[in-house]
């Protein structure tokens, strides 16, 4: 369907890729299995060293590339009121200089001899994916498939199998960290916040190597720390560790988990949290997955600091946050007053089933909704697989209309945000200046590729090819 509407076939691309075409990637996009074509290079296995970021020119044409322009609003005779049924677009060219667009002009631009341009074949671009909740620094992806163990024992199995796992992992951790974000690429995602353990066990090694990583990959990779106590901030008498791990540097965020679950001391445990935090001036980023009977005191506790502490308002972030969905429509609606005013970032995972968490209500409250993909196999969870845009669609489908409307609402939810067409329909991104980093997918709108998540074709980050192909024009 968006092949057809976007003048795009899958083969027409294969065959358009040429000898001059840009191509990178690790053999991973889902597209190439699912559709049973060959990805574009192959390179072996996702943990093969690759290049890292394909040779663009710092400036080039970007031709034929769908832009959203407003919403199609009928009357139907069934219907009270005009509904809105599709979405426009337009095919621009855009001129990319400096990690930048520069310039957006019509379809058919006169392209200066001798200026590189490459065609994106009538495919809709939407702004890069933001996977803003993840553990980059452990997983089993990269390795072979495993699943999670049953749990006889609650977390503490799961603790007890991680730390037979940190040190054996911490060894791969640098080609583990790798393919996980070229599966992030492959799904369009080039920003992300990652946690990164610091325990007993790996000590500050996941640091170092997390560190290292992300140097690696910082032409295509904007990234944040977030320094997690995993096995509990107290617990695991981590505070010295933590505390040499801000001194290192690099670290934007402070972590920490369920502080009356794992320490059993909820406020000695958030107020060396928010010490650690004010005494390095970052922000915080909290797991907390406990019931409303301990979370929300605990929430409330982080908040009371914040009022105190200006330079934490507008740089704490509770993540999961299950006891939301406990509280009531009204008693939501008084704490997400706090938040608000305060500042305060959800992030979740979006939780299926009981536990679905109440995000439409967070997010028109007027509070930032971040989401995050929390994992790619790893022993917590096996379903991880880094595509944020599969959240837009899970959270779409949970709390939307499945409407043309409604669902193109939801992309914000993978792009934090940033939307080509604002509630009212008006075209906001992209504009000249803002940064190229953008996702080319076949598509013909927003609601078509929340609903559909179709291959992301290519994925460019401040201009340069993060994944995937575009034909070579001339
Ligand atoms: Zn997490």
């Amino acid at each position: 369907m968006g092949n057809s509407r976007s003048g795009l076939s899958r083969r027409g691309f294969i065959a358009g890729v040429g000898a001059g075409s840009l191509a990178l990637g690790a053999g991973l996009g889902k597209s190439a299995s699912a559709e049973g074509t060959k990805p574009m290079i192959d390179v072996g296995t996702v943990t093969t060293p690759v290049t890292d970021v394909a040779k663009l020119p710092d400036a080039y044409y970007l031709l034929n590339v769908r832009l959203e322009t407003g919403f199609v609003e009928e009357k139907k005779a069934w219907l009270d009121a005009p509904v809105i049924t599709h979405t426009n677009t337009e095919l621009k060219t855009l001129r990319i200089a400096g990690g930048k667009i520069a310039e957006i002009l019509g379809a058919k631009p006169v392209i200066p001899p001798g200026t590189a341009a490459y065609d994106a074949q009538g495919q809709l671009m939407l702004p890069t994916f933001r996977d803003m909740h993840t553990h980059l620094d452990k997983t089993f992806y990269g390795g072979p498939w495993e699943a999670t163990l049953p749990r006889e024992h609650g977390r503490a199995d799961r603790i007890a199998q991680e730390r037979e796992l940190l040190s054996k992992l911490l060894p791969l951790a640098e080609e583990r960290t790798a393919a996980m974000i070229r599966l992030m690429h492959s799904h369009g995602t080039t920003v992300c916040r990652s946690h990164c353990n610091v325990d007993p066990v790996s000590k500050l090694g996941n640091l170092e190597h997390l560190k290292v990583s992300f140097e690696r990959f910082k032409d295509t990779l904007e990234s944040k720390i977030i320094i997690f106590p995993q096995h509990g901030l107290l617990a695991s008498n981590s505070v010295d560790l933590m505390r040499e791990a801000l001194k290192s540097g690099g670290v934007s965020y402070v972590g920490g988990v369920d502080p009356t679950a794992f320490d059993n001391a909820m406020e000695k445990s958030v107020d060396t949290t928010v010490q650690l935090a004010v005494d390095f001036n970052v922000g915080i980023d909290i797991h907390i997955h406990e019931p409303r009977q301990t979370a929300i005191p605990a929430f409330n506790r982080i908040m009371d600091h914040m009022e105190k502490n200006k330079q934490l308002q507008g740089n704490v972030t509770f993540s999961h946050a299950y006891s939301l969905a406990e509280l009531s429509k009204e008693e939501l609606k008084d704490f997400a007053a706090r938040m608000k005013a305060l500042g305060v970032t959800l992030a979740s995972a979006v939780p299926l089933g009981k536990d679905a968490m109440p995000l439409r209500d967070v997010h028109e409250a007027g509070i930032k909704v971040i989401c995050g993909t929390d994992s790619a196999m790893d022993w917590w969870d096996s379903f991880g697989n880094c595509d944020i845009l599969q959240k837009a669609n899970e959270i779409a489908r949970i709390q939307y209309r499945s409407t043309e409307y409604e669902i193109s609402r939801t992309l914000g939810y993978a792009t934090g945000f940033v939307t080509p067409l604002n509630d009212k329909g008006e075209q906001v991104w992209p504009k000249v200046g803002d940064e190229a980093s953008l996702n080319l997918l076949p598509a013909s709108c927003s609601a078509e590729a929340v609903a559909r998540l179709p291959t992301r074709n290519a994925v460019f980050h401040k201009g340069k090819l993060a994944y995937g192909s575009v034909p070579k024009v001339g």
